[in-house]
């Protein structure tokens, strides 16, 4: 691996707080993607654009080396429990999607793993193919208003109406959704 490759795996280490065979996965896709789209330097904005079909170990990679974050609106989840990452460059809307193949040999540690992750020929560990879906819209910015009910303030996309209030989900009675996690 070269040298600036290895730095950028520390820094995801030292973000993902472990060096694990999952980070590697994200890792090696984000390394890869950087240098295949030329992408040089990590996204300031939304000019790189990140969909995760997981939300494991992986996706700290792909936050740590791309700059696609949760926060940016340019890293979408979209649980689907696979490794699986399509990155786009906004300027043209090139995309690729990245599929992870490789599960390591049995028997092997999972800092073996880990290096043959990093360093194994592209065509042992993934696949890479254009897009399947068209670059995603702009992360949006709403207004934010007081519920008439709590009094916290709400994005407006997250208000309903009810006998002429605008209220929270909160006070709606709406549980928190965490449907999309898997059971462990
Ligand atoms: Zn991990
Ligand atoms: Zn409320």
């Amino acid at each position: 691996m070269t040298n600036v490759r290895r730095q950028l795996w520390l820094k995801a280490v030292e973000f993902h707080g472990h060096s694990c065979p999952g980070l590697a996965v994200g890792v090696r896709v984000a390394l890869d993607c950087r240098e295949e789209m030329d992408l040089t330097s990590r996204a300031k904005d939304e000019e790189i654009v990140a969909v995760a079909e997981t939300d494991a170990c992986g996706v700290d990679g792909i936050q740590s080396i791309l700059g696609c974050t949760v926060g940016k609106g340019n890293l979408l989840v979209n649980r689907r429990g696979k490794n699986v990452f399509t990155i786009y460059r906004r300027s043209d809307g090139c995309g690729l999607r990245y599929c992870w193949k490789s599960r390591g040999l049995d028997g092997m540690t999972p800092q073996a793993r880990t290096e043959l992750f990093l360093e194994a020929p592209q065509e042992e560990v993934y696949t890479v193919t254009p897009a399947r879906y068209p670059l995603p819209p702009r992360a949006s910015i709403y207004p934010s208003v007081f519920c008439d009910c709590c009094g916290e303030r709400t994005a407006e996309p997250w208000l309903t109406v009810r006998n002429g209030q605008m209220i929270c989900l909160d006070c709606a009675g709406k549980p928190f959704d965490f449907s999309g996690r898997a059971a462990v």
